[in-house]
């Protein structure tokens, strides 16, 4: 198995433990992220960071490495578990101390970087598309957490994916309290209309997600598309010419039925399809990432 970096030290899986009082177990207390390695590039690194430490400061948890040495830890974990295809989650807790809830006696925050494979989705879903459905777990609004803060806290998140699979659909669409689509359970969602690109404004709570932007930068650059960015409900998503959802750990994958409604001609549209393949070359070519083995 791999070596996990541990507080600025590399362990076997076995020797990576933390203690059962971190808060990040005990209160989801915590940061962190979930980048790609595609032919020994990390793809976006400086974004991911970024985000990173924008969560950490949402929730007033410092972090005690800089920016440049967290740059630098994450490609070392790649490099010493010789991978250049991978799925890297860097995590950051508040650290370790007794049960109550108060922060101001945490210390040390723990910081962890794993670098393994992950498969949302079965491969064979990417060519036909998925069915999803919109669940009653509502995204939670940004005035009671916002969702840009990517916390360890994903239980919506969990009981949007257990109420989808429940329904025997693959992936669950969560809406606002105001029934505005939001985002999917790990991924962020798009539109076509009328050869225009769709996707919910961020402030209705919704992540910023890192694909969503170079997916939006693409369509514009590469394929002349118009992008639009709103509040959009699930009359929306029916009436579409295509739906996908975009993600680091998914990437980019069609909706081609949702809540029983099939979506455009219930496969993966024209314009899906380009931006999955301009993405692929993007993100392979490294340009926009950080090398792990040197140019
Ligand atoms: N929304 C949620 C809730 C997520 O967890 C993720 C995955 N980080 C995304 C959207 C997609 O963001 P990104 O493209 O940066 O991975």
């Amino acid at each position: 198995m791999g070596l996990i970096y541990l507080n600025g030290n590399f362990l076997s899986t076995e020797e990576a433990k933390i203690s059962v009082f971190n808060r990040g177990l005990l209160y989801g207390d915590g940061v962190f992220e979930g980048i790609r390695a595609y032919n020994g590039s990390i793809f976006k690194l400086k974004e991911h960071i970024e985000r990173l430490y924008a969560s950490a400061k949402a929730i007033w948890l410092d972090i005690p490495i800089s920016k440049e040495e967290m740059h630098q830890a994450i490609v070392e974990t790649v490099k010493v578990n010789n991978l250049k295809e991978s799925y890297i989650r860097p995590i950051v807790t508040r650290g370790t101390h007794g049960l109550g809830i108060d922060p101001w006696e945490c210390k040390e925050p723990t910081i962890i970087i794993i670098a393994d494979k992950i498969e949302v989705f079965p491969e064979e879903f990417y060519e036909t598309g998925l069915n999803a459905v919109t669940v009653a777990t509502r995204r939670a609004p940004t005035d009671v957490l916002d969702p840009r803060i990517k916390s360890l806290n994903y239980m919506s998140n969990i009981l949007a994916r257990i109420e989808a699979r429940v329904a025997g659909a693959a992936e669950g669409i969560m809406l606002n309290p105001q029934g505005y689509v939001t985002e999917a359970t790990v991924d962020n969602i798009f539109f076509v209309k009328n050869e225009t690109l769709y996707s919910p404004s961020v402030t209705l709570g919704v992540l910023p997600g890192i694909t969503r932007a170079t997916v939006m930068e693409l369509a514009k650059k590469e394929l002349g598309l118009q992008v639009v960015e709103g509040l959009f409900t699930r009359y929306d998503l029916y009436n579409a010419d295509e739906v996908f959802m975009t993600g680091t750990a998914v990437e980019i994958i069609s909706a081609v039925k949702i809540d029983g409604r099939i979506i455009g001609k219930g496969k993966q549209g024209e314009i899906t399809s380009k931006i999955r393949q301009i993405f692929h070359e993007y993100a392979n070519s490294g340009v926009a990432g950080s090398p792990v083995y040197g140019k």
